[in-house]
């Protein structure tokens, strides 16, 4: 697979584009572009205004109007740009609607990524979109764009799929290349999902790391399942492989670990390895 130039709008397909970050850690995503005859549907927004901005800039440049913001999930790092799309409608999950609603947690994502710690209070005072349209069910967008809700990373994920091209916007369904974060997910279910989304078309975009495909994807669902599986009990320790070279294995390997035993006694709860992450405990 060729490289993708990052932090350009990348023409992946006709008439879709992406945008991707290099490193994928904490706070660093991924967004994309689909021009249908009527204008533009953008596909999340990055984070800080350091990111977005350019974004925003070269999207201005297809001299289309955005018609469309699809938000991926209500993480931070997928939803920070999204005032700046002013006129578009807002499509997400009812669950990204409620995050979005609620009080924006500064403090913890400072703590979480301290990288970033002198943007998040520009950030703050920008504020982000609320959903204008809930995502509850597949439907078909525009004449090129399809959404399919799911859950693994969050309770309310909501794809993106372009068939005419054969591209899906998997948001952070997918982590390619780096180690994902269930700390509101649920790894068993996150696994299981993936054999559909491999599927579903050859070339995905993950919200995190290089563009891939079906293998990404599987070697994703083999690290959730040894996740799973240790916190079941049924294995002491993620073995090496791929995922070695994956960049936050500290402290990703315990989180979703703590998050899989903890949804496997039936509690919903926040992994205290998360909350540590975030300096609350
Ligand atoms: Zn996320």
């Amino acid at each position: 697979m060729t490289t993708i130039p990052t932090r350009t709008l990348h023409e992946l397909a006709d008439g879709v584009y992406v945008w991707l970050q290099p490193g994928g850690e904490s706070g660093v995503s991924n967004a994309g572009v689909i021009v249908d005859d009527d204008g533009i549907t953008v596909v999340d927004t990055l984070m800080v205004r350091s990111q977005w901005e350019p974004f925003v800039h070269a999207v201005e440049r297809l001299d289309r109007p955005v018609r469309r913001l699809v938000l991926t999930h209500a993480h931070i790092d997928h939803v920070g740009g999204s005032r700046a799309f002013a006129n578009a409608m807002v499509l997400g999950s009812p669950q990204t609607s409620a995050l979005l609603d609620g009080e924006m947690p500064v403090a913890a994502y400072k703590a979480f990524m301290p990288a970033f710690d002198d943007e998040f209070d520009d950030l703050a005072e920008i504020g982000t979109r609320p959903v204008t349209h809930l995502v509850t069910d597949a439907a078909q967008l525009t004449p090129r764009v399809e959404l399919l809700p799911a859950n693994g990373h969050t309770e309310g994920d909501v794809m993106v799929l372009v068939a005419d091209v054969d591209v899906l916007f998997a948001g952070d369904l997918c982590f390619f290349g780096v180690t994902p974060l269930a700390f509101q997910g649920d790894p068993a279910t996150w696994a299981d999902v993936l054999d559909a989304v491999g599927e579903l078309a050859e070339t995905i975009v993950p919200g995190h790391g290089p563009v891939g495909g079906a293998a990404e994807t599987k070697l994703l669902q083999q690290y959730l399942r040894h996740c799973v599986a240790i916190a079941r009990g049924d294995e002491g320790a993620i073995p090496p492989g791929p995922w070695d070279t994956w960049p936050e294995r500290d402290p990703r390997d315990a989180i979703n670990i703590e998050r899989a035993a903890l949804l496997a006694n039936g509690r919903d709860e926040m992994p205290n390895a998360m909350l540590r992450a975030m300096g609350f405990a």
